[in-house]
């Protein structure tokens, strides 16, 4: 048995902690077996601890956007380390970083640290809420805003995964203010605001979906859905906890072209500590106590050390005017090796990339919206992620989720990612 100490940990886990996981999705229950104990991580690679060396290609579900251990993060955070890990008072570092991510992202004035991407969307709605004076949001069926009550409708990741969008514990009155839209389709969002006039806050999307896979906006999707807001007095917030710092400088609100009311952050921002941020401009953010009404606080909000990793993420992404290029250049030839070692195979499939997020779908047409994610055959999943597991290459234990690339990984690694493909293709 290859994965014996994993294992091993697993059952001592199992009784202390609910699965053995604190967080759903890090359990194989979806693809079944046990789930990996890692042991530490460089570059590219995992080291688990049973021994083994893996490529990996969920990078801590996106914020290793330039590898595991990143010199310069790693030197931030053991420096500022021994200064004092956390005071509940202002810090230099704070602005600092604020000013970075207000120079990089479009449409922003200020931002505001959180310690998850969960507090960034909760907190985002209700500052819209508050701003709107409006009680209803708009969610599309398939994404993920983090777990907080409002979104655990349809919700895409893990909650679906595990066979619970719509999780126990929301309450009908909660619920009844989130309204669900398909993703794509305007027509639906349309009838929405027909159904529901001046009282939706909101409309709250991952603008590159990737919880459901990835899935890319539709082309006019995003900017029908900004002419809607407007036409309705209505926010827009475009959830970057994924697509944040990750597809470019500024996001998607930069790629596509299109302007947000209020961005979320997460993942990327944090350096790979536990960091969200939201954003907006001066009239949105002016809301926020203690300016104005709408509260929002966190002992640990702008910790030195984890301002202190995001910092060094920023600049060092802010430095490299290529490095967005080069993470898509090389999501394109994953993308394009993957296709010809699944076509060669005759494997049905659909693979959707945006930058550096990427899915193989193994459904039989394109992937638009939730229900034809949905269409994916996961018992082909289940012993594709096996099989390339058994060849060293880690990839999310769910069809729902999406591959996050690094920049760390070297052609060769991608060449031996594709020749793995190749084999375990050849077995499905
Ligand atoms: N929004 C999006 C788009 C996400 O992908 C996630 C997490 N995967 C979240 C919000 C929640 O972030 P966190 O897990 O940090 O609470």
């Amino acid at each position: 048995m290859i994965y014996k100490r994993s294992s091993a940990l697993f059952t001592e886990a199992q009784k202390v902690i609910p699965g053995g996981v604190n967080s759903p999705v890090r359990a194989f229950k979806a693809v079944g077996g046990d789930p990996i104990f890692v042991k530490s991580a460089k570059g590219a690679y995992l080291y688990d601890e049973d021994g083994r060396k893996l490529i990996d290609y969920i990078n801590s579900w996106g914020p290793m956007i330039l590898g595991h251990a990143y010199p310069p993060v790693v030197d931030a955070v053991v420096q500022k380390a021994q200064k004092g890990t956390s005071f509940g008072m202002p810090t230099e570092i704070e602005t600092e970083i604020a000013a970075l991510a207000v120079s990089m992202v479009p449409n922003i004035d200020k931002i505001r640290f959180v310690n998850s991407g969960t507090e960034a969307c909760m907190s985002a709605v209700r500052l819209a809420r508050g701003f709107t004076r409006r009680e209803k949001i708009i969610k599309f069926a398939g994404c993920y805003h983090g777990h907080s009550d409002s979104f655990l409708i349809q919700a895409g990741s893990g909650a679906v995964t595990f066979g619970s969008p719509n999780s126990p514990g929301v309450t009908e009155g909660t619920a009844k203010d989130t309204l669900l839209a398909n993703y794509n389709d305007t027509e639906n969002v349309e009838a929405l605001f027909k159904a529901n006039p001046n009282e939706i806050a909101a409309i709250i999307i991952e603008p590159v979906a990737g919880n459901m896979g990835c899935i890319p906006p539709a082309e006019g999707f995003l900017s029908r859905l900004r002419e809607i807001c407007d036409a309705n007095n209505t926010l827009l917030i475009f959830d970057e906890v994924m697509t944040g710092f990750r597809l470019a400088k500024g996001g998607v609100q930069e790629l596509y072209g299109v302007a947000a009311d209020i961005v979320t952050f997460g993942k990327v921002i944090g350096g790979g500590l536990p960091v969200g941020a939201f954003a907006a401009r001066n009239e949105i953010m002016n809301h926020l106590a203690p300016l104005g009404p709408v509260y929002q606080a966190g002992t640990l909000s702008g910790n030195p050390l984890a301002m202190a990793a995001g910092l060094a993420m920023l600049k060092a992404l802010n430095d490299d005017p290529e490095v967005f290029d080069r993470l898509a250049q090389k999501t394109e030839y994953l993308h394009k090796g993957i296709q010809k070692a699944l076509i060669d195979n005759g494997i049905v499939h659909t693979i959707n990339r945006v930058g550096s997020m990427i899915s193989v779908h193994f459904a039989p047409d394109a992937v638009v919206n939730f229900k034809t994610a949905a269409h994916g055959d996961n018992d082909t999943f289940k012993k594709f992620f096996h099989g390339l597991l058994e060849e060293g290459i880690y990839i999310a234990p769910s069809a729902y989720e999406t591959w996050f690339i690094t920049d760390a990984l070297t052609y060769e690694d991608l060449d031996t990612t594709i020749n793995a493909v190749r084999k375990v293709a050849s077995t499905l």
